[in-house]
């Protein structure tokens, strides 16, 4: 499931693809993407803008019109967006976005999660709050700022990085990478941070998602970005998806638990139980 980083890397190729363009054609084929909007309505008010430029918030893509209005797109477990000189027929393509350059942009989704709405023009602050926190990129999120939002709370950090109000953008990757990291057990209950470990989670959840960026992502399923290129932050993994192999610091064998019903990936000897 994109991420973060990976969100971050098809934002960058959508911007060089379509900043500036007029949308001449727009086909959205499965009503799922727009849901509750009726997809032929929604292309219909889509025909003719003029995008002027392509932001991200925590997971979430919001494409900017020339009127005011931005289109919000999430790629949950396998959207994807695919920049192309022809227009052929390909598996799970959901929508099609003809450029007035000639090209085309294609939408396919496998599992059918990814959704697009489209927002009036001075709503976007309002459908962003609610749904995501603190930008971790931004220069402006700190390390006092986790500690406050985890005090008190007995869930797992985990599961509490992957609370998009907490922070915006970490997911089931990024959260072990940023744990190992930090040295931090998964299960620990985030209110038993103290201000030390609390600033190491912080300081690992920024340097895992720019470690992200730079390889332009992990393409560990689906994703690739907007030209079709993988991501290569696979291989750059220290403990996710790497069970059985040793721990880069320490040399013990990665182990993969559960935490937050999700498959979780730790070296028992860096971050013990607590
Ligand atoms: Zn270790």
């Amino acid at each position: 499931m994109p991420e973060l980083p990976e969100v971050e890397t098809v934002r960058r190729g959508l911007v060089k693809v379509l900043v500036g363009r007029e949308l001449v054609g727009v086909d959205i084929r499965d009503g799922r993407l727009t849901a509750p909007a009726d997809p032929t309505a929604v292309a219909h008010e889509l025909l003719g803008a003029v995008v002027t430029g392509v932001g991200r918030r925590g997971k979430y893509l919001a494409v900017g019109l020339d009127d005011g209005r931005t289109l919000v797109c999430h790629l949950r477990m396998t959207g994807w967006f695919h920049h192309v000189t022809e227009l052929s027929e390909r598996p799970h393509l959901r929508a099609v976005f003809h450029l007035d350059d000639g090209t085309w942009l294609l939408y396919s989704d496998q599992r059918r999660f990814g959704t697009m709405r489209l927002i009036a023009a001075g709503g976007l602050e309002d459908y962003w709050r609610g749904r995501v926190g603190p930008e971790p990129l931004d220069g402006v999120w700190t390390a006092p700022q986790l500690r406050a939002a985890l005090r008190g709370r007995t869930a797992p950090v985990k599961a509490l990085l992957l609370d998009q109000r907490i922070v915006a953008g970490v997911g089931n990757i990024y959260a072990d990478e940023a744990l190992w990291e930090a040295r931090v057990h998964p299960l620990t209950p985030g209110g038993r941070l103290g201000a030390v470990r609390a600033a190491r989670v912080h300081d690992a959840v920024i340097a895992v998602l720019e470690r992200g960026i730079d390889a332009q992502g992990a393409s560990i399923d689906t994703y690739r970005s907007v030209d079709g290129t993988p991501g290569s932050m696979q291989v750059r993994f220290n403990v996710f998806d790497r069970a059985g192999e040793p721990c880069p610091r320490c040399g013990s064998v990665i182990v993969k638990t559960r935490v937050a019903q999700r498959g979780t990936y730790l070296c028992p000897r860096c971050t013990p139980r607590p």
